[in-house]
């Protein structure tokens, strides 16, 4: 495992390497493209309706519905649930950008709430503080790939009559006690940005339901609102998961489970080298009992993060903050009303979070680099 430092230190890391992935499945791919070239179908058609039929059995739901992207999966599962201005949609501070950006767009009023420091995920008591009678949903974030408290949030939404909408968009095949993320709650919300564990070559997303009438009514919306061609029952939006991107995804999804086996694999090496090099001052990710981590990322808490952060980077070493900055504390809220101080816990992991690379073709090699190099910065932070 050790491999001596004038080795190492050739050997870049990077944050993510797709090409990795790509090449073993390239004739494959591009067969699957070469198949929709020669079709000339480009907009739901028979690879959306199978990749649609294939990832429902696999998440475990009785409807799937082809988007966008992940942030209209969010969007639209919004717009079919009736919301907007007045309303308000509990979601966590801390996670990207679409949670609560979908809210805001409807007109609708993101309620903020803190997360539990050891997962990054939600707190459910802040999310029963949070309730008004205003309260029209609560969307959980299923971070990094793990999953959100869903026992405690869906009695929390049960006994306050509101639906859970799940940002699963980083967690396709978590599961939280046996259940699969997006498969707990009214609707959930997965993403095919290239950086998801599932990724298409470019933009895509999907949204999970075992609701029929709200499967029926997301798919009418996500065609501009539009049974019958012209004639317009609600008005929708341009949602459409494109024909080449369930082509590629189709080839991709199979793969998913052994994808998700090195993720994890990789988590368990990280572990070890780090127990190995005594670096008791880094907090690891944590899977609690009954989860199953996907590790979409890999995030670490440490001191000196930023330093730390400059140091790998300068050696070659991807590694990103996920996220500076709650969304309490962004510009765009600021007529939210919330001040700094406001959700402490999210505030202390924008400030010494940091990922790690964590894709499955990473090597033992790398990751021993990895875990050196951050060894040395500290090494040489004492000298
Ligand atoms: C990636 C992501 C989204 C948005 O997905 P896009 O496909 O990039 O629009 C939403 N929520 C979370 C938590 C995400 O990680």
């Amino acid at each position: 495992m050790w491999i001596p430092a004038t080795q190492a230190s050739q050997l870049p890391v990077p944050l993510l390497d797709l090409k990795a992935q790509y090449e073993p499945l390239r004739e494959k791919i591009l067969e699957a493209v070469t198949r929709v070239c020669d079709s000339q179908r480009f907009i739901l058609g028979p690879e959306t309706q199978a990749l649609e039929a294939e990832l429902a059995a696999t998440l475990g739901v009785t409807d799937a519905i082809g988007v966008s992207s992940g942030t209209d999966a969010l969007l639209v599962a919004l717009m079919a649930l009736g919301i907007g201005p007045g309303d308000e949609v509990i979601t966590p501070t801390y996670s990207f950008f679409a949670t609560a950006g979908c809210v805001a767009r409807l007109g609708a009023r993101p309620v903020l709430v803190d997360i539990d420091p050891v997962t990054y995920n939600i707190d459910p008591a802040g999310v029963e503080r949070a309730l008004t009678p205003k309260t029209r949903a609560i969307m959980p974030v299923h971070l990094y790939g793990h999953c959100a408290d869903m026992d405690a949030l869906l009695r929390i939404a049960g006994g306050a009559g509101v639906p859970v909408i799940e940002d699963a968009c980083q967690s396709i095949g978590a599961t939280w006690h046996g259940r699969q993320a997006g498969a707990m709650g009214t609707a959930g919300c997965f993403s095919f940005f290239p950086s998801k564990n599932l990724g298409a070559f470019g933009d895509g997303g999907l949204v999970t339901t075992q609701d029929a009438a709200l499967g029926a009514e997301i798919r009418l919306l996500r065609g501009h609102g539009a049974q019958r061609r012209y004639y317009h029952d609600r008005i929708g939006g341009n949602f459409r998961l494109d024909e080449l991107q369930a082509a590629v995804l189709r080839v991709k999804a199979p793969h998913l489970p052994e994808w998700t086996a090195a993720r994890r694999r990789n988590a368990d090496q990280y572990r070890a080298l780090f127990a190995a090099h005594g670096l008791s001052q880094v907090v690891l990710p944590v899977e609690l009992a009954g989860a199953f981590h996907i590790y979409n990322q890999f995030v670490i808490r440490l001191p000196q993060r930023d330093a730390v952060k400059d140091y790998l980077q300068a050696r070659g070493i991807g590694c990103e903050v996920y996220y500076p900055v709650p969304f309490h504390l962004q510009q765009c809220f600021q007529d939210l009303g919330y001040t700094p101080g406001a959700f402490p816990h999210s505030e202390r992991a924008a400030a010494e979070s940091l990922a790690l690379p964590i894709y499955g073709e990473l090597t033992e090699a790398q990751q021993g680099h990895v875990v050196s190099t951050i060894a040395s910065f500290y090494e040489a932070a004492r000298a």
